[in-house]
């Protein structure tokens, strides 16, 4: 059994590396879903274009929730975590949800009048700009939701399953200053009411913790969180500015 649990596991490593991979497939297919609209026809093409992303998510949202339930699995196990337990695997995204969301990607895309001072720069740009803006958001939306799934699976197995007891954050050597500090967190108690905050292009994993586990943090974060009590924690206000700038400073820059 394995006595403790780190944010930095091999085992969370490769359900990073598995996550990301399934999110190199899904922008690939979000890509070669952009021939679908006419940018001359927006308004007739846009909403089939809709449709198929709502699809595309939807498929690779259900991968997302069983890779995610296959790492709870296996990490319960080495645990040697008592009696049986089914995950719940997670829904793909509510329609309204991915919908909405879809929406706020594409809303610069639509032909303004340029006269009305209403109309943003980005809505003055022409037609193939603004399509690329929208593309690209639509890839860090879709990306977003489809983590989730995986994220959303294991955050509710650590919540139903009685032999779980915390969860913690498992972030890239190359995630933003942002990811790194919540992973220098360390365990979440199941009973605190603390949300995963995930950003669009968030690649953060979920690790569970079960009883009779102790969670350590890897190496590579107790040296975030030293790098943040040192030079960030007593900079109320400016805290993340600073914190990435001892990231930058000391060798820990985002491998982008
Ligand atoms: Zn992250």
């Amino acid at each position: 059994m394995a006595a403790t649990v780190s944010d930095s596991s091999d085992a969370s490593n490769r359900y990073r590396a598995a996550q990301l991979g399934l999110t190199r497939l899904l922008v690939r297919d979000v890509r070669g879903l952009r021939r679908l609209i006419i940018p001359a026809r927006l308004q007739a093409t846009v909403p089939d274009w809709l449709t198929a992303m709502q699809a595309v998510i939807d498929q690779y949202a259900r991968v997302s929730a069983s890779l995610g339930a296959d790492f709870y699995d296996a990490q319960r196990e080495a645990a040697g975590a008592l009696g049986p337990f089914t995950v719940p695997v997670a829904d793909p995204p509510p329609e309204e949800q991915s919908e909405a969301s879809l929406r706020w990607a594409t809303k610069d895309v639509w032909e303004r009048d340029a006269e009305d001072p209403a109309t943003t720069d980005a809505q003055r740009e022409p037609v193939e700009v603004r399509l690329e803006q929208a593309e690209k958001k639509a890839e860090a939306v879709a990306q977003k939701l489809v983590t989730d799934a995986g994220r959303g699976t294991v955050r509710e197995a650590v919540r139903q399953d009685r032999q779980a007891t915390a969860w913690a954050r498992s972030a890239a050597l190359g995630a933003c200053a942002f990811c790194k500090l919540l992973a220098t967190r360390g365990a979440v108690y199941k009973q605190d009411t603390a949300d995963f905050r995930a950003h669009d292009g968030c690649h953060c994993g979920v690790v569970p913790v079960f009883k009779g586990q102790r969670f350590e943090l890897s190496d590579h974060a107790r040296e975030w969180e030293r790098l943040y009590r040192e030079h960030a924690e007593p900079h109320s206000g400016d805290q993340l500015r600073r914190f990435r700038k001892a990231l930058a400073d000391n060798g820990h820059l985002p491998a982008l």
